[in-house]
């Protein structure tokens, strides 16, 4: 049988080796979300490997670990933070999260995750993910279009967005709080995308910081649920 820990042990000396992963809320989060639970069958014998693997039949992919350490460590978050995620896809990013979050204040504190996902298959695996690794407390997935982020439930004082945009959805620059963080992808070709630190100051203010070039899956923008894609 495969020994996870140590694997996972691994990558996260070689995150923290390459200045990826800088804070220990962050290094805790991955040496304690097990990475295998968020991936099917024979991927799991890679769930260590840093690199993107694919999420079921659904042509989805899970990000490489180095890039959502990358993504995690720029929001900076915190215990008191409410958190957004756009594109659930298997739940790990959102347990990374949560798992930060839970790092870095008492015990005691109340923290959550929200994670949208706009395919009906993922909502539910994400569920069953998070459930079995016991995340469903600290981690809602929510079936719809996350362009249009969460209306009831901001603002937010982060938002992660886990899937490229061809521009900033405003929905999600009002749905900012102020002294907001928001990281997202934008690009629409799929091999010229950036990735953004997003961040609205105390006046309200949107500035936007170039963090690197990127790879990611398309944000479907078409509001509907619609599964019949070409
Ligand atoms: N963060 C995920 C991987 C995300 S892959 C993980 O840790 O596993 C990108 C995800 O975004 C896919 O699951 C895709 O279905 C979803 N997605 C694409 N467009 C979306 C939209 N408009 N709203 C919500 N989810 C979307």
């Amino acid at each position: 049988m495969e020994d996870y820990k140590e694997q996972r042990d691994r990558l996260v000396s070689y995150l923290k080796a390459s200045g990826i992963v800088r804070s220990d809320k962050v290094e805790r989060a991955f040496l304690t979300v097990p990475r295998e639970e968020f991936v099917s069958g024979e991927m799991k014998a890679h769930a260590y490997v840093d690199t993107p693997l694919p999420l079921m039949h659904t042509g989805q992919t899970i990000s490489a670990p180095s890039m959502l350490a990358y993504m995690v460590e720029a929001l900076e978050l915190e215990a008191h933070h409410k958190v957004l995620e756009i594109g659930a896809g298997s739940g790990y990013a959102a347990a990374i999260m949560a798992e930060a979050i839970r790092g870095s204040g008492d015990s005691t504190s109340c923290y959550k995750v929200l994670a949208i996902e706009i395919d009906q298959d993922l909502v539910s695996y994400a569920r069953d993910n998070l459930q079995r690794c016991g995340y469903s407390d600290h981690v809602d997935v929510i079936l719809g279009d996350g362009s249009l982020g969460l209306t009831d439930e901001a603002p937010f004082d982060r938002i992660m967005v886990s899937a490229a945009a061809s521009e900033i959805p405003r929905p999600l620059l009002d749905q900012l709080a102020k002294n907001g963080r928001m990281v997202i992808p934008v690009g629409s070709a799929a091999w010229s995308q950036e990735l953004y630190l997003v961040s609205k100051d105390e006046s309200g203010k949107i500035k936007e910081d170039y963090m690197m070039d990127v790879v990611f899956v398309p944000l479907k923008m078409d509001s509907g649920l619609s599964r019949d894609e070409p």
